[in-house]
């Protein structure tokens, strides 16, 4: 067998590199059929089937907080796929529209819903409130498909500077490392302010979720017997928001936090633009 001339091995070497320097999203899954590792859940009062692409779930759910402050209850149509949408369902919905059943719909596996990038509101009140607020999130009309469809929003990655996604669940988001700026900040404040309240040193109540509040938090989890996982969920913000101990629980288990803070460059000035609502209130 010869061997290949000089020039196809270039050629073999180029292209090896061109691939190597390609952007992961060059391999994304499919249209409507992202795996379940790629996709996150949006809230909706009465189902749980909702999900967003990861990115722009986070975008999403970060919004929300912002309209859950504003009292508005933001979130999809009552039906399976108002977000991400399979390809049998969107092979469907273009039945009906071919049939004239249904709303316009895009050709099956070309659908912003299938890219997990797009969702339907519920009401107008959402779509105004939305046109108000969601740009800074990535969340806009001005950049959507389907112009004739109000209710029709897209994501739009490299405006929002991505952070932890806060997950679904109203009133207690998960916040990490990294979690603050807008929508986050204010909960991130209230976080710190629970965890000074329970005698926390070191961690200031600025809305930016630093080591030093990651410490604090793994300290307070751990001194109630819960997983020290440095993030909050259901039981840690249950647990932060009850009476603090007299004698300040943990001081002790996150001294020294200071230094680190400071070493880390200390804490930003995240914005509070909107005030988170109380738990209790959602
Ligand atoms: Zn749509």
């Amino acid at each position: 067998m010869p061997r290949p001339s000089a020039a196809l091995r270039a050629l073999l070497i180029t292209a090896l590199l061109v691939l190597a320097a390609l952007p992961a999203t060059t391999f994304a899954a499919p249209n409507g059929r992202l795996p379940a590792a790629q996709l996150a859940a949006v809230w909706h009062p009465d189902r749980d089937d909702h999900t967003l692409a990861q990115e722009s779930a986070a975008a999403w759910n970060t919004l929300r907080l912002c309209a859950d402050a504003d009292g508005l209850p933001l979130h999809g149509v009552d039906k399976p796929g108002s977000a991400y949408r399979d390809l049998d369902r969107q092979r469907r919905l273009f039945e009906l529209f071919r049939e004239g059943r249904g709303n316009p719909a895009a050709t099956p596996g070309r659908s912003n819903h299938g890219a997990g990038v797009a969702i339907d509101l519920d009401t107008r009140r959402m779509r105004a409130w939305l046109d108000d607020n969601g740009r800074p999130l990535g969340w806009a009309k001005a950049w959507s498909d389907a112009p004739g469809e109000w209710w029709h929003i897209r994501y739009r990655a490299g405006i929002w500077d991505r952070r932890p996604d806060p997950g679904a669940r109203r009133g207690a988001p998960r916040l990490a490392e990294g979690s603050g700026g807008p929508c986050q900040a204010p909960w991130v404040a209230r976080l710190q302010e629970r965890l000074l309240a329970h005698g926390a040193t070191g961690v200031g109540a600025q809305g930016r979720f630093g080591p030093a509040t990651e410490r604090s938090l793994r300290a307070f989890q751990r001194s109630l017997g819960l997983p020290g996982t440095g993030e909050t969920d259901g039981a840690t913000w249950s647990a932060l928001t009850a009476a603090a101990p007299a004698g300040g629980g943990i001081a002790s288990a996150d001294a020294g936090v200071a230094h680190a803070e400071a070493g880390a460059g200390g804490l930003d000035r995240g914005t509070t633009a909107c005030a988170p609502p109380s738990p209790d209130a959602l």
